[in-house]
């Protein structure tokens, strides 16, 4: 059974139960249309998601990335 909108908003924010995550994300390993929607839906700008215990709607901002110049700094330092 393909992911519907539903399914895919909780996968994507991991509020489902750990059994159903691994069935998703094994499904998702196997099933191109749903790795599509899921990679679709995750890269919209436009998500929101709920967050902490009174589910706060909140802009879903990707992960900062180092500067190229940052990460060789922070080789050396290491
Ligand atoms: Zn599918």
């Amino acid at each position: 059974m393909h992911l519907d909108d539903t399914t895919l908003d909780a996968y994507l924010v991991r509020s489902l139960d750990a059994a159903r995550l691994t069935a998703i994300d094994g499904h998702i390993g196997s099933c191109l249309p749903c790795a599509l929607a899921v990679e679709a839906a995750a890269l919209d700008p436009r998500r929101w998601e709920r967050r902490g215990p009174l589910g706060r709607l909140v802009r879903v901002t990707p992960p900062p990335v180092p500067a190229p110049a940052l990460a060789r700094e922070l080789q050396h330092a290491a």
